[in-house]
């Protein structure tokens, strides 16, 4: 098990396809490699002929959990994918995806990013009328539903039952029928479909997983929609209206996606550029060098730069083979994790007022290690500036933030903050001038900021609330 460092984690990368050739799972490879950022815990495939589904997934890296062998022997023209983080659940090979039932209608695979704030109300209502289940997952109460619906085809199932879920939820569906993309109608999480060179159509978390697999005509799916993906066409329905308060999750801009992906319109990589010019702007101080935290903070370390005109460098030097991989529980293993991933360069910081970007902070332990190895490089200033607000409240719909507890920013102000960190001056972007960065006035979930969330809260959402008795995290 790695250390892991002071982040919200991702939540998790799905993949769908359907392709005019039997190879559907090597696509589905190439696409959850491509997201392989958006959770390291686990991996998996399924595939369907037409005839029959075939699963295979396991804990793991996608590239520790299949080989050539493996790939060579999933056949079909249809496949989804996921990769991992354990938002629902904990990180158990039951709780790997894309999850499998056989059901009256013929077996069903589904695949799920975000995270259900009614599962536990959902679940018991299933366990009431007999259900059992053998995962803690709130994707496992989802393909129960679904198999439990009524309606004459998979749409009109996937169709019917999204309108019993609140909460977080990109998915995709596979069955012998065909592949589905659906999104929940606050558009939390992304989802997007694009056309595959040569024929068939994919969807998945993240435009740049599309443009790795060679895909044009690359769109969103729309918060609400439905699309069953052809061979020859996308076939759309829009299952439920958008919902009036749009929460697009801010973190997708701020950390979450690839820089090359575009979200909500935007490259990411360019929000981000302009997340440093705001904080160059909000919160201007006399310094010699711009550092960025690497690599997530490297777009907004270039913007601070070209707004202030302090010279850019990379100080920190990541070990990139260590990946964002299991949670670690325990402070002290966070700390060792900071020093196995970063090295700080002294021949950049050296005598030198350092201005330090970060994505964000959420317990502060990161943070607190580096200003200490900027200082024991030789830094005579760190001013340690956040391109988010600061995190001051939980977040229920598929983020790894979900107690009060976890929060620094919860529990000191600002200026304690400055002092925790042992930083000369600490700044966070503004919410308004976050959102200027991003170029939208709303639309956006910042529950995490504000408190305000998109929908009420029931008291038993969050992550562990499927966890039955005497089964804890891994
Ligand atoms: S609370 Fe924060 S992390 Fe969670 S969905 Fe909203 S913006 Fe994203």
């Amino acid at each position: 098990m790695m250390p892991e460092l002071d982040k919200p984690h991702e939540e998790c990368g799905v993949f769908g396809v359907a392709a005019n050739h039997a190879q559907a799972a090597r696509q589905a490879y190439f696409g959850i490699f491509a997201l392989q950022h958006r959770g390291q815990e686990a991996a998996g495939i399924a595939v369907s002929d037409g005839a029959r589904l075939r699963l295979h997934k396991d804990v793991g890296l996608v590239s520790q959990v299949f080989d050539e062998g493996i790939i060579a022997g999933l056949q079909g023209h249809m496949a989804i994918g996921h990769t991992r983080y354990s938002t629902t659940g904990s990180a158990t090979a039951p709780n790997a995806q894309p999850m499998l039932l056989d059901t009256r209608h013929g077996p069903v695979a589904l695949a799920h990013n975000g995270n259900l704030t009614n599962a536990a109300q959902l679940r018991q209502r299933l366990m009431e009328q007999g259900v059992g289940f053998t995962s803690t997952s709130d994707t496992q109460v989802m393909i129960m539903m679904l198999a439990a619906s009524d309606g004459g085809s998979w749409m009109d199932r996937i169709t019917a039952t999204m309108a019993k879920w609140q909460g977080a939820y990109s998915i995709v569906v596979l069955t012998n029928e065909g592949v589905y993309a659906a999104r929940d109608p606050w558009g939390l999480r992304p989802l997007t479909v694009g056309s595959l060179p040569g024929g068939g159509h994919a969807a998945a978390s993240e435009t740049g997983a599309l443009e790795t697999i060679g895909c044009d005509g690359v769109r969103e799916v729309h918060p609400g929609e439905v699309i069953a993906l052809h061979r020859e066409a996308l076939i759309v329905r829009q299952a439920l209206e958008p919902d009036l308060r749009l929460a697009r999750c801010t973190f997708e801009h701020i950390y979450f996606s690839r820089p090359d992906s575009v979200w909500d319109g935007r490259v990411v990589h360019d929000v981000r550029y302009r997340l440093g010019q705001q904080l160059a702007r909000e919160m201007p101080v006399e310094a010699d060098v711009v550092v960025p935290v690497p690599d997530s903070s490297i777009p907004s370390g270039l913007g601070y730069s070209a707004e202030s005109g302090i010279r850019f460098d990379i100080g920190l030097v990541k070990n990139r083979y260590i990946g964002r991989t299991f949670i670690q529980p325990s402070h002290e293993m966070r700390v060792q994790g900071v020093a196995l991933k970063f090295n700080p360069m002294p021949s950049v910081l050296g005598g030198q007022r350092v201005v330090l970007i970060d994505d964000s902070i959420v317990r502060g332990t990161t943070m607190r290690h580096l200003v200490g190895m900027l200082r024991g490089a030789g830094a005579v200033e760190a001013h340690v500036r956040v391109t988010c607000p600061p995190i001051r409240h939980p977040c229920f719909m598929g983020v790894d933030m979900s107690t009060y507890d976890e929060l620094i920013a919860h529990k000191m102000s600002v200026e304690e903050m400055r002092i925790s960190l042992d930083a000369d001056t600490l700044h966070f972007v503004s919410l308004e001038g976050m959102m200027t960065a991003i170029g939208r006035e709303q639309g956006y979930c910042n529950a995490c900021f504000t408190g305000q969330y998109p929908f009420e809260i029931p008291e038993t959402a969050g992550k562990f609330s499927l966890e039955p008795m005497g089964e804890g995290r891994v």
